[in-house]
């Protein structure tokens, strides 16, 4: 079985941005990452984004608010950085604390400045097709992946199991805009084992650890796990049960070091671009 790293979409990425860099002539486009509270998996989010930011040669700016921030105030501080002209794009750590009113929040987002893809008019753009927009990270973070690997998607038969805003519909889209048949499974789809093994690629997006076992693949399969968990061990895993898969199917990204390394990567990219469309160097 190919595994399929990350690391070298990281890396192809990585050169395609220090020549778009060039554009910009010394300066270094800025991303805010707004996080609200203190939970576990959005510091190790923000602390690999900055990372990734900062040795791509990006500025980024992290804005911690506590947890029991009341509305009125978060709002005001969002407006605030929503409006700086300094800044290029903005990732919202999500979901926010329940006491806060999060569709206002992204329904404010500028969506020149929206990276993650959360606004209402990104999400129509990666509906309809229209590059101008910026999809979901993670969603896009498959894409590029796939690309790199030169995977060919298209009239393929392709599984994407999860329907979530953030990952699963989007993905969805973007596969079918590369002109796959795709078949969305939830946790409501009958036989969603019999429908993934009739499939040539099998995306795992659900967040439950390990599902995705042998029952899920046919012959030569290929399998991208989106999932990041935590297993009984307390060790990352992925939706899909790598050990048992990986002497059946063709190919499979691993976790750690897959779809999720290449995340980031997308992040710095759309906040490059959107550096370089409010100069007009980009559409
Ligand atoms: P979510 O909980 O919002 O959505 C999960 C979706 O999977 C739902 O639509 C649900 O119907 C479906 N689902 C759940 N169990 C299922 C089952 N047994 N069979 C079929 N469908 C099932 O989660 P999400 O935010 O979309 O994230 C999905 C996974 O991707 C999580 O493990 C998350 O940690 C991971 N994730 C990874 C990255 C990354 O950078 N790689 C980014 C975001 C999320």
């Amino acid at each position: 079985m190919d595994i399929l790293k990350g690391a070298p979409t990281v890396q192809a990425m990585f050169d395609k941005m220090q020549l778009k860099l060039m554009h910009l002539e010394g300066y270094q486009p800025h991303l805010a990452i707004i996080r609200v509270g203190e939970k576990p998996d959005d510091i190790a989010y923000e602390r690999g984004a900055k990372s990734r930011m900062e040795k791509t040669g990006l500025r980024c700016s992290c804005y911690e608010f506590p947890a029991d921030i009341s509305m009125e105030e978060f709002e005001q501080s969002f407006d605030f950085i929503n409006n700086d002209d300094d800044i290029d794009g903005i990732l919202l750590l999500r979901p926010l604390p329940k006491h806060l009113d999060e569709a206002k929040i992204v329904n404010k987002i500028d969506p020149e400045k929206d990276m993650d893809g959360i606004s209402p008019v990104n999400m129509a753009k990666v509906f309809m097709g229209d590059k101008t927009g910026y999809a979901p990270c993670t969603a896009q973070a498959v894409i590029e992946l796939l690309d790199q690997e030169g995977i060919n998607v298209s009239g393929k038969r392709v599984a994407v199991i999860g329907r979530s805003l953030v990952v699963g519909r989007p993905l969805a889209m973007l596969l079918m805009h590369k002109n796959a048949t795709v078949t969305i499974c939830h946790t409501k789809t009958q036989n969603a084992e019999a429908i993934c093994r009739g499939c040539d690629i099998v995306i795992a997006a659900a967040g439950c650890a390990k599902m995705v076992g042998t029952a899920y693949l046919g012959n030569d399969t290929t399998v991208i796990d989106v999932g990041i968990n935590v297993d009984e061990n307390g060790k990352l895993c992925g939706d899909v049960d790598f050990e048992a898969i990986k002497d059946i199917a063709k190919a499979a990204t691993p976790v750690p070091g897959g779809v999720g390394s290449v995340t980031t990567s997308v992040l710095a990219a759309h906040t490059i671009r959107a550096a370089l469309k409010k100069r007009g160097l980009e559409d």
